[in-house]
């Protein structure tokens, strides 16, 4: 077993790295760096790792399972971390998110927008909840998609319904780029997933967040105007996984 000191000066060598990658693809874009949060994602690592995150400074952390983040929020409650559920989401399981969770990424239809508002009223909470897109809608199910994520055509309908919920507050929006060999790059997908939040920025001005962009791509979702980065490998590297 490798000691802490050296986990975490690894954790924070990745984060000075990705720290340059971000400045370097704000300084192309013309953006500030201060208008790109880093989410970092800490599914299947456990607590300590989370520890460690925060222990560089960073204060959002993400999971993508309902179970596995009230665990988390649990063994970590003595930090002072802001919780993205990043994950795709039944609503069996949206209580247990509407009570761990600060921002939830993937509402991607009405019925769980009202469960999840109704969760978290019961528990006198309010969620900051974006939209999922699906940016390559016309996917078949399996193993390249669907990622999660209503049809671009359904955008309004889904924010709609987040806006008009007591207990959630409608944030914005979020997409996965399709996977690689859909044939359609980052790049275009995340043009797409600009031209979207442009227009939902329209209808409501507090929807502000643009969650895209992850460890392989996140250079593509700054060029393209993300505001929120969900990174996992890039910060935590491909240690081994504990969980799952
Ligand atoms: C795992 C995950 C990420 C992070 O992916 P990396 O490629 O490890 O950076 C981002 N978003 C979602 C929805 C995820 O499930």
């Amino acid at each position: 077993m490798r000691v802490r000191s050296q986990e975490d000066a690894g954790i924070s060598a990745n984060l000075a790295r990705l720290r340059e990658r971000v400045g370097a693809a704000c300084a192309r874009a013309g953006r500030s760096p201060d208008s790109v949060r880093i989410i970092a994602i800490t599914k299947t690592r456990p607590a300590s790792d989370v520890r460690l995150v925060a222990g560089t400074g960073l204060a959002d952390v993400g999971e993508n399972r309902a179970a596995e983040l009230a665990e988390k929020v649990g063994q970590c409650a003595d930090e002072d971390l802001t919780w993205h559920f990043v994950g795709q989401l039944q609503t069996n399981k949206a209580g247990l998110v509407a009570r761990h969770a600060d921002w939830v990424h993937s509402v991607d239809r009405a019925r769980l927008a009202r469960v999840l508002a109704a969760k978290a009223r019961a528990q006198q909470r309010e969620l900051t909840a974006l939209a999922q897109v699906n940016l390559d809608p016309d996917a078949a199910a399996g193993e390249l998609g669907p990622r999660g994520g209503c049809h671009p055509a359904d955008l309004m309908d889904v924010a709609g319904a987040i806006a008009e919920e007591a207990g959630l507050r409608l944030g914005g929006i979020m997409a996965v780029a399709p996977h690689p060999a859909s044939g359609v790059s980052a790049a275009s997908a995340f043009e797409h997933l600009h031209m979207l939040a442009s227009r939902l920025r329209a209808r409501y001005p507090q929807a502000t967040a643009v969650s895209a962009g992850m460890s392989g791509d996140l250079e593509e979702a700054v060029e393209h105007g993300a505001t929120h980065l969900r990174i996992g490998t890039a910060l935590l590297g491909d240690r081994e996984p504990i969980v799952g």
